[in-house]
């Protein structure tokens, strides 16, 4: 991050993007900007103020002058006129005008004389008839000038009677006017008394003006309305280029590019006007110069503002700028920048406060930082891990799982990896070798090759199983490794395959160290750290359980395989032996019959009767012969069961049919009745029912001593109670009750396993092998239904054959 002491050109952005100058700098040109503006602006307003006052108190100057002159000048007029008013009255002037043609008379001369001026001489004091004619010889200087006199005499005649001053003339280069008075005698008009007025004034004459009107101003006497312009000294000058008024009473006059402020007055009594006029550059000079000393001023002001204002707002703008870099770099995520204190102020405050929010969410930041990356890690763990579960709960050889294992470590968490077995004989077995680099693989299995362990012997990895403990070589030293290497062989070897970092685990399953994991890093640089001891540890856990699960697979295999090998042998001997047994009793039987019958000669009683006991026990020996064939049959899985329907009661009468004898024999009663409706039917093999039936009435009539009771009772419904068939919901039973000697509750489960006989005292008494109800069990469970039992020893026994019903089948199906 550069701040903006650091990068002084840098531009500020603004939110829109737009680029703008910084605040640093803005801020001292707006206020130089104000300040020259607000100089300037003062400055004009003070120069038209007084450039104003400077023109009025020179115009007020000329009027009061020009006044002055004007007036003077009337003064001087009007007492040449009374002067001449009062000639006009002299009788030696009034009878000149009897006499026209001749001179004056030399009364009325000496009386025209007295009131010549010195300046007069060359334009005598003349006497004219009222019909304009020159009295006397008195010749004038130019005929034009009596032609002008006549003509301005009509003009006196036509305005007043008493006296005139005719218009400003040239005459002769000067200017000049006639003023002439009326000769009245006897109220009658008889002529005028006129003299030509020329402006020749001499330096003597024209100083005492000069004196009033001081240097710098000119004077000019001029026709009002008129373009002749005239000096003092009687000079004609050319009239102004251009005339303005300014203000009411003044004018600004234009004269060879230089304007003239100018006032005018008119000089009453006469046709003429007086006219003062002063240079604007002189009225101008005193406050021209007044402002330019107050520019000069203004211009130090603003250098000074400049320069003030400059290092204000570097003191005030400074550590903003440095505040906005800071937050700049805050909003682009670079939380370490700190802005410096400040005095105390509100900026300063703002720092300190922005100090400490930035060390909050950097502290902030880095613990989320970590907690992400603690959280990337423990996920990156965990699908290591997860991975591993899958691959190891994939494989049931243990050898495989360990060449998978193998690989899966590199080079996720290997260069390359070794996996050892301890075997009982003490050795430790290299079971697998993986490298990162294929290239690298016959070399490390060549350098391992030169490494044999023993369990109790020296080595890193039967240290490793010995101790149950991990081993981590964060980093090898490969001088130090070379330098043990035991030839030259394998410190070549070492030299390719140059190990870095080292982790050996153990595999511990059960309490019982079976191995172990060793994890190498070489070229790829990197080196194992506690963190990954801890992975490699939870991945040998899991293995070492798979490894051992695997290994319990394999055997409870072997067992399961030698367990039916023997069970399959055992039902071969017995199916043989049963058939063997079957042979020589039915040949037995059969010769016993024919000795009987008397083929072979006669038989006596008592040999007839020994005769009918070999048959009979023959007759017993093949149902026991029987019995054990069937059981091996099931066993074996050979016996075939018919899925048919058929009705309890079939089932029962044919059972009963081959039971009445031996009941009767015993004197036990039987007796058979349904329960809820005849026609009771049942799904399976009839014969097989059958087989089960009589099974269960032997048993029946066999333990009921004689006068007892045996009864049989089938029924439709549903099976009361739990049971392995509990889920079928409608059933036939045929119940087997006897009144016999009852099983006690301890051996109520065992009746049904073969060979199992209870009361082995009775039970010898009545025979039989103890696999009758095994066999019927199975046969029952076989058409899919059950065979229960209900007893109380001395009292009697009910065994209940239930059947899967045509009703349950379709529902079933269904
Ligand atoms: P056995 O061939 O010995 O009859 P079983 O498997 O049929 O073999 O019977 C096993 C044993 O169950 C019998 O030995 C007997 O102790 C007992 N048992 C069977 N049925 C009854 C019964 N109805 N009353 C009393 N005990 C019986």
């Amino acid at each position: 991050m550069t701040t903006a002491a650091e990068s002084p050109e840098r531009r500020t952005t603004s939110v829109e993007g737009r680029a703008s100058l910084p605040i640093e700098r803005k801020l001292p040109l707006l206020i130089l900007a104000i300040l020259t503006l607000v100089l300037a602006t003062s400055l004009a307003i003070s120069y038209y103020e007084v450039r104003r006052s400077a023109q009025v108190s020179a115009g007020e100057r000329l009027t009061r002058l020009s006044r002055s002159l004007a007036s003077l000048m009337e003064q001087q007029i009007t007492g040449r006129l009374t002067a001449m008013r009062r000639v006009a009255l002299d009788t030696n002037v009034q009878n000149a005008f009897a006499t026209p043609d001749r001179e004056p008379s030399v009364a009325a001369k000496r009386a025209m004389l007295s009131i010549m001026m010195p300046s007069d001489s060359l334009t005598p004091i003349t006497l004219w008839t009222a019909s304009g004619r020159l009295i006397g010889t008195l010749r004038l200087e130019q005929a034009a000038d009596v032609e002008r006199f006549r003509a301005t005499l009509a003009e006196q005649i036509a305005t007043s009677d008493s006296q005139h001053v005719t218009k400003l003339t040239s005459m002769n280069g000067h200017a000049g006017s006639w003023q002439s008075v009326p000769v009245h005698k006897d109220g009658q008009l008889l002529g005028f008394l006129a003299q030509e007025r020329r402006f020749t004034a001499s330096p003597r004459t024209l100083q005492p003006f000069r004196d009033l009107i001081g240097n710098g101003i000119d004077f000019y006497i001029r026709n009002a309305g008129d373009s002749l312009w005239t000096q003092l000294s009687g000079l004609i000058v050319p009239p102004p280029a251009r005339t303005a008024e300014f203000g009411d009473t003044l004018e600004v006059l234009t004269t060879a590019g230089r304007d003239n402020l100018a006032s005018t007055t008119p000089v009453r009594g006469t046709p003429f006007v007086v006219t003062l006029e002063q240079p604007m550059d002189d009225i101008l000079a005193r406050p021209r110069a007044m402002i330019r000393v107050l520019a000069v001023l203004a211009v130090v002001l603003v250098v000074v503002g400049g320069l003030v204002a400059w290092v204000m707002s570097r003191q005030i703008v400074r550590p903003l700028t440095e505040l906005t870099g800071a937050v700049e770099s805050f909003a682009h995520g670079e939380y370490s920048k700190r802005v410096h204190g400040g005095d105390g102020d509100e900026i300063g405050r703002l720092g300190s406060a922005f100090n400490r929010m930035a060390e909050q969410v950097e502290d902030a930041s880095l613990k989320s930082s970590r907690a992400v990356e603690q959280l990337t890690k423990s996920v990156a763990t965990q699908q290591f891990l997860a991975d591993a579960s899958r691959l190891l709960s994939m494989s049931l050889s243990d050898q495989n799982l360990l060449t998978d294992v193998a690989r899966f470590c590199v080079p996720t968490i290997a260069d390359y990896c070794s996996i050892h077995l301890a075997d009982d004989d003490g050795t430790v077995r290299r079971v697998e070798t993986t490298h990162r680099d294929p290239e690298k693989l016959e070399a490390l299995r060549a350098l391992l090759g030169h490494y044999s362990y023993r369990l109790d012997g020296p080595g890193e990895v039967p240290g490793v199983i010995r101790s149950q403990l991990p081993l981590i070589v964060p980093r090898i030293d490969h001088t130090t490794t070379l330098s043990t290497a035991p030839d030259e062989e394998t410190r070549a070897l070492l030299h390719i395959v140059r190990p870095t970092s080292y982790l050996c685990v153990p595999l511990v399953a059960r309490g019982r160290s079976v191995g172990a994991i060793s994890l190498t890093m070489t070229d790829s640089g990197r080196t194992y750290t506690p963190e990954d001891m801890n992975l490699a540890m939870e991945l040998a856990r899991r293995t070492a359980v798979a490894v051992d699960n695997a290994l319990i697979y394999r055997r409870s295999l072997a067992l399961r395989l030698e367990a039916e090998a023997a069970s399959n042998a055992k039902s071969d001997f017995l199916a043989k032996m049963s058939h063997e047994f079957r042979t020589p009793i039915n040949a037995m039987v059969g010769y016993a019959e024919l000795l009987e019958m008397g083929i072979s000669g006669p038989v006596t009683l008592a040999q007839a009767k020994q005769l009918a006991r070999i048959r009979v026990s023959g007759e017993h020996l093949t149902g026991l012969v029987n019995e054990i064939l069937d059981f091996a049959k099931i066993e074996a899985g050979g016996m075939r069961i018919e899925a048919a329907n058929g009705t309890a009661s079939d089932a029962v009468d044919a059972a009963l049919a081959l039971i009445r004898p031996q009941a009767v024999n015993k004197g036990v009663e039987l007796d058979s009745k349904p329960v809820n409706g005849d026609r009771v039917e049942y799904v399976g093999d009839p014969q097989r029912v059958r087989q089960v039936l009589t099974n269960l009435l032997s048993n029946a009539v066999k333990f009921t001593p004689s006068g007892g009771k045996v009864s049989v009772r089938w029924s439709f419904g549903e099976r009361p109670g739990t049971g392995p068939v509990a889920n079928v919901p409608h059933w036939a039973s045929i119940a087997v009750e006897d009144t016999g000697v009852g099983i006690s509750p301890t051996d109520m489960d065992r009746v049904f396993d073969p060979f199992v006989q209870v009361d082995e005292g009775y039970t010898r008494a009545q025979g039989g092998t103890g696999l009758g109800l095994a066999i019927s069990r199975k046969l029952a469970e076989m058409m899919g239904g059950a065979i229960t039992v209900e007893s109380t020893l001395g009292q009697g026994s009910r065994f209940t054959l239930w059947l899967p019903s045509p009703d349950s089948c379709t529902t079933t199906v269904a």
